[in-house]
């Protein structure tokens, strides 16, 4: 029996109506034949609503606490999505993290999977039961409830289609697909009907939520293919695969956009060897991650050092490097939160020069201010003010030619 894997996201379980749509979808993929395990998020925006519970309560909800409250959404939508399929005449087995054998390790809000008992998932598909898991949670050593990240249904997907040697993960959302920008920024964005996983990867690592950045990573190194596509409709949707593309055609794929970014500056940093570590191993100890760094060359033997981390990582990473700033004899610590940043992504940009200078210019012309450029060999990546980004994201859209029709790689 083959197996496949779907995930369906919390705007396509939103409601009873929509969720008796998705079971109605799931029953006919299930007349197919192939063993099918779905995977679904919290009801529409559920996990904000307890996010907003907690945060009623206290100002620092205790991490754990956090991780059994936010299972919970999922919990709801995995009974009401069995019992519909139960509904209809399908045998079904609802199933939580825990249950469905998905160890992570201990870190709250942002555990990693370790490994997967797929043995209760498999007894269910023998005897011909559709299995529904809670997606985005799982179970620590410690016996403690975890959850992966925001947006983490998708990885929980990806993880078990690897394990269970699914042919494809199906996601299934709002959108029809993964489109050149994101088409609530740019109107005239157009859907891509296949993209590479390393493409996939730099659009989701520089914040197109369609995919979990995980998510991706997983379905590279595992080499699943991933197909987005709507709950909505029937539309096709966008392959994601480990292929080359043959010819490189679409130099650009797409342009990704993420709000969630803070500038620190640590001012007047005495310019000697072991100065970086000092200040980047403290913050890598205490789990956060940072993005873009960029160090000044120095002037008298002192330099400045900026870095970008998540907002929600600031205050953290504030209290680790403010001691650090006094220890080292730098001047001063600033940190601004209005930021955004803006990257193009293509395979077919790899080596081929041009593409940062058209990038520049653009930006240049509708008069947005670049703050700090990184690029990797598929994509450039410039910081500007927030309140630049949708003028930018369109700008970039007509200059790199995304509305044209260019479909196939
Ligand atoms: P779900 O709840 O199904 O997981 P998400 O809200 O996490 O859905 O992801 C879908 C959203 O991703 C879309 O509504 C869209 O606004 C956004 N998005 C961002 N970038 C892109 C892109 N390049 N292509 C398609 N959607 C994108
Ligand atoms: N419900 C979780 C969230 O809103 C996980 C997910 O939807 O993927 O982040
Ligand atoms: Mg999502």
């Amino acid at each position: 029996m083959s197996i496949i894997v779907q995930k369906y996201g919390g705007s396509s379980v939103a409601t009873p109506d929509r969720i008796k749509s998705v079971a109605r979808r799931i029953a006919d993929r299930k007349d197919t034949g192939d063993g099918v395990v779905v995977v679904v998020s919290a009801m529409g925006d559920s996990t904000d609503t307890l996010t907003v519970l907690a945060d009623q309560l206290t100002d620092a909800p205790p991490p754990r606490e956090m991780d059994m409250l936010l299972s919970t959404g999922e919990i709801v939508s995995t009974a009401l999505l069995t019992m519909a399929l139960k509904a209809i005449g399908y045998d079904a087995i609802g199933l939580d993290g825990n249950q469905a054998g998905i160890q992570t390790t201990r870190e709250h809000r942002r555990a990693q999977i370790q490994e997967i008992d797929p043995s209760r998932i498999h007894e269910n598909l023998e005897t011909g039961k559709i299995v529904v898991v809670a997606g985005f949670q799982g179970i620590s050593e410690g016996l403690d409830i975890t959850t992966v990240g925001r947006g983490g249904s998708d990885t929980t997907a990806v993880a078990l289609a690897a394990k269970l040697g699914a042919d494809v993960c199906e996601i299934y959302t709002d959108v029809e697909g993964v489109y050149t920008a994101d088409p609530r920024i740019e109107p005239k964005a157009r859907q891509l009907i296949e993209l590479n996983f390393e493409e996939m990867a730099e659009l989701a690592n520089h914040g197109a939520r369609v995919l979990h950045s995980r998510a991706v990573e997983l379905a590279w190194v595992y080499n699943v293919p991933i197909l987005v596509a709507s709950s909505f409709t029937e539309k096709q949707g966008t392959l994601i695969h480990g292929g080359r593309n043959m010819e490189m055609k679409d130099k650009v794929k797409g342009i990704a956009h993420d709000l969630d970014v803070t500038k620190v500056t640590i001012l007047g940093v005495p310019d000697h060897p072991g100065i970086a570590a000092s200040i980047f191993s403290p913050l890598s100890d205490a789990g956060i991650s940072v993005d873009i760094i960029v160090q000044n060359s120095s002037v008298d033997k002192l330099t400045d050092l900026s870095f970008t981390v998540e907002r929600s990582s600031l205050d953290e990473a504030l209290a680790v490097i403010n001691p650090i700033t006094k220890t080292i004899g730098a001047s001063s610590l600033t940190s601004n939160t209005n930021l955004a940043k803006v990257s193009v992504v293509g395979a077919g940009m790899q080596s081929q020069p041009g593409y940062a200078s058209t990038m520049f210019e653009c930006l240049n012309k509708v008069g947005v201010n670049i703050e700090m450029i990184t690029t990797s060999e598929i994509r450039i990546t410039c910081i500007i003010h927030e309140e630049g980004v949708q003028k930018a994201i369109r700008a970039l859209h007509s200059a790199f030619e995304l509305e044209a029709d260019i479909e196939e790689s």
